[in-house]
Parts: C-alpha cells; structure tokens; sequence
C-alpha cells in the first residue's frame, strides 16, 4: 500500500515540477498562471446546497469562440499534434501513449491537457479506463472529457484534461441540469457500467458517431467516481444572438459541473440565475 501510494504521489511531484520548469521557460504559460490569482469569480447559489461559479476568463475566447465545423477542423494545423506544438512546450509521457502537458489557457490550478500521440477523433468509449487509471494516479485533480460536439475545441484529435479539484466540480446531480454518477472501487467495474449507460445514451442520439455528454472524474478516498452529463445541444441560443441579449457562453465539462466560464466582461456583469438555468435547460438531456 505505501508503495502504491508513492507511485500515486509521484506523478503528482511530476506535475508540480512540471509546473515550475515551464514557468521559468515559457513566458506565455507564466502570465496565465499569474492572472488566473486575478480572475473574477462570482457564486450563485439556490438554496443551501447548489451552487454555480461564473469565472471572468478572456483569454478562454479562443476555446469559447472555436469553430468545429468538419472543413474548418480539416483545413486547419492541430494545436494538438506535435509539429504544431508551442515549442516551449514539453510534457509527461503517461502509458506510452498521451502527454500531459500545461495548458497555456488555464481555467484551473494546474490546468493539464492530455492529447494522444495520435491524432485520432474525439471518442471517449474504449477510453474510459484510461481516463480512471489517469484519475487514480490524480487524487488532487478532477480529469475530464468534453465530447466532440460538447465543448472540445480538438474534436479531431483525443485529449484528457485535468486540474485540481475544487468543490463546485463534483457536487454532482441537482435540479439544474443531468448528472448520471457512476461509483465503484475497480476500474473494470466502473467501466463496465459506463458501457451500460454509453449505450443507453446511444439510443437516444442514434444519429451521433457518439451520444453528446461531458465527463467528469475523480478519486473520493479509494473509489472512483464518473460523473456524465448528458448534452442535447453544443451551444445555447444566446450564444447566436446580437447586442443584449448575446452571452458568449460555450459550455463544457467544467460548465456542466458548476463552474462557468464567460469570455466578455458583459457577460460576467449580466449573467443571472435565471439566465443560468435556462442555459442548463437548453444544453442538459433530461434522463427519466
Ligand atoms: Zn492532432
């Protein structure tokens, strides 16, 4: 066991290094970490037990604003892909076969993007484990999925992301959006359930190469917990309209858990909690 929890704790120590040799390289990745001590925050709560942080993040505008059409994706350089890379940027090769890398556009503390070395579409189901053997050796981090029409702004080429975890992310279900919880102590058992649920989910979005959905998980003390939050739409109406009524919102995994993230000052101002579940109400699948 202490073994185990050396290697647990190791690639956490990796991390921090990580973090800190980046920062003395990359100028770039130094100022967004400094700014993110500055970045607005506002709760909203119901109630006693539900509550939503709206983070003022401008330089989130690249990923708010991303274009995912298939000839805009296919015509354009993968920020994934290793010759396309910010050449400050290195990494941590995790099984062979992913790098854990900085992400120069943090939403988090230590905010990591995860890309395979491959440059294969956005698909989570044959991955899942992955993901649990990712988040197991995380205790401290959230990790998470964002479908390829559910906030990915690489829906071409498969990526994790990671941070550290913050109460907000893993508060689970309530009444302003769908959250189904997957719960175990193995990660064959949690993956076999997710199957059940992928499937289920593919019956109600037959048309999609896959069902719509966030994902969020984390360690809580030795099990592993999924948390999905099935998607009916990309994006909410308000981020098409003009002038006023305009909120420039693109909602992913962190969005769906609890914490979302505005691009325009205006947004941050104006956004209100009826606002915000009308938001949730146009993008979360109601599961019966
Ligand atoms: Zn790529």
């Amino acid at each position: 066991m202490l073994l185990q929890k050396n290697i647990i704790m190791s690639l956490q120590n990796d991390i921090e290094n990580l973090f800190s040799l980046q920062k003395k390289e990359w100028p770039q990745l130094n100022d967004a970490i400094l700014k993110l001590d500055d970045v607005m925050v506002k709760q909203l709560n119901w109630g006693d037990n539900i509550s939503v942080k709206v983070q003022f993040n401008p330089a989130r505008i690249t990923s708010t604003g991303a274009k995912i059409d298939k000839k805009f994706i296919d015509e354009r350089p993968c920020f994934l892909c290793e010759q396309n890379r910010p050449s400050e940027q290195k990494g941590i090769i995790f099984l062979d076969k992913y790098l854990i890398l900085c992400n120069p556009f943090p939403i988090l503390r230590n905010h990591l993007t995860i890309p395979l070395f491959s440059h294969v579409p956005q698909r989570i189901r044959h991955k899942v484990s992955e993901m649990l053997t990712l988040t197991e050796k995380l205790p401290d981090y959230v990790v998470f999925y964002n479908g390829p029409k559910s906030g990915a702004s690489a829906p071409d080429h498969f990526h994790l992301q990671a941070g550290l975890k913050t109460a907000e992310l893993t508060q689970g279900d309530n009444e302003l959006r769908s959250c189904l919880i997957i719960e175990g102590s193995t990660i064959s058992e949690c993956t076999e359930l997710f199957e059940e649920v992928y499937q289920y989910l593919r019956t109600l979005q037959p048309e999609e190469e896959e069902p719509m959905l966030n994902i969020i998980t984390f360690m809580e003390g030795d099990r592993y917990k999924i948390h999905i939050f099935p998607r009916k739409a990309h994006r909410p109406k308000q981020y098409y309209e003009e002038g006023s009524k305009k909120l420039l919102i693109s909602p992913g995994a962190l969005d769906m858990s609890g914490m979302i993230i505005t691009v325009r000052e205006e947004d941050f101002n104006k956004i209100e909690k009826q606002d915000i579940e009308d938001i949730y109400m146009q993008v979360s699948l109601p599961i019966m």
